[in-house]
């Protein structure tokens, strides 16, 4: 059997960064399904498919021409790392990931991630669904305002300004639609492990990963 790390959690939690640790520390492949909900909702965008059109979004989830590398996400060829972060890409991925045949439609590619010698998976559903009998399941936590401020300095970083009231705001909302949605909801797995980072650093994180995987 193929090992799978599932980390769950809701957004700027810090997943994709404790993701990258553990697998970088065991060597393993890693799997952003959260860029892959993006790459389907930039490619919405580009392409002109209203948000609501169910059977559109199907088609287009199910067709995708995506690839990750080094540099990040590519969509039909083209680079889009940095694209895929705008917060209206974002958006627009937490509306589409509302709908089940989407979802359904982005079910075995992401199963695809899974290769030897293991595979370290983040987003809302790994443990839940796309990796129900992942070895072990992580679901990453964080207080609102904890993750608003690492969003905010996230940016700062990137000379990109930002409010810290608005960041909080949209960190919410987005929250709500997660959790409240009826398609995978953002629930931990029963037998998932909660971790709640916000008083701890990234390094003491991957290592509490590291170690509960050891263990
Ligand atoms: O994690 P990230 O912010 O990149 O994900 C973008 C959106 O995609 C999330 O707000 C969430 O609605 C959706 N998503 C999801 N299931 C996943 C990963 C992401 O529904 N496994």
């Amino acid at each position: 059997d193929i090992p799978v790390i599932a980390i769950d959690g809701p957004t700027a939690s810090g997943k994709g960064t404790v993701a990258a640790g553990v697998a970088q520390a065991l060597g393993w492949h890693i799997l952003d399904s959260g860029a892959i909900y993006r790459l389907v909702a930039l490619a919405s965008m580009r392409r002109e498919v209203a948000a609501g059109d169910e059977a559109a979004l199907v088609e287009l989830a199910g067709h995708l021409d995506i690839r990750f590398d080094v540099d990040g996400a590519w969509l039909d060829g083209e680079c889009v790392a940095d694209a895929i972060r705008q917060e209206a890409v974002g958006a627009r991925a937490s509306v589409i990931a509302a709908l089940p045949e989407v979802r359904a439609a982005l079910l075995a590619r992401q199963r695809q991630f899974r290769q030897v010698p293991g595979l370290v998976a983040d987003g809302r559903d790994m443990g839940t669904v796309v990796f129900p009998r992942a070895q072990l399941k992580v679901f990453l936590v964080a207080a609102a305002q904890a993750r608003a401020e690492r969003r905010y300095n996230q940016l700062k970083a990137k000379g990109i300004s930002a409010n810290l009231e608005d960041l909080l705001r949209d960190l919410m909302e987005r929250d709500a639609r997660d959790t409240g949605r009826k398609a995978a909801p953002l629930v931990p797995a029963s037998d998932a492990m909660t971790l709640d980072s916000s008083a701890m650093t990234a390094a003491e994180v991957i290592a509490q990963v590291l170690s509960l995987y050891r263990a």
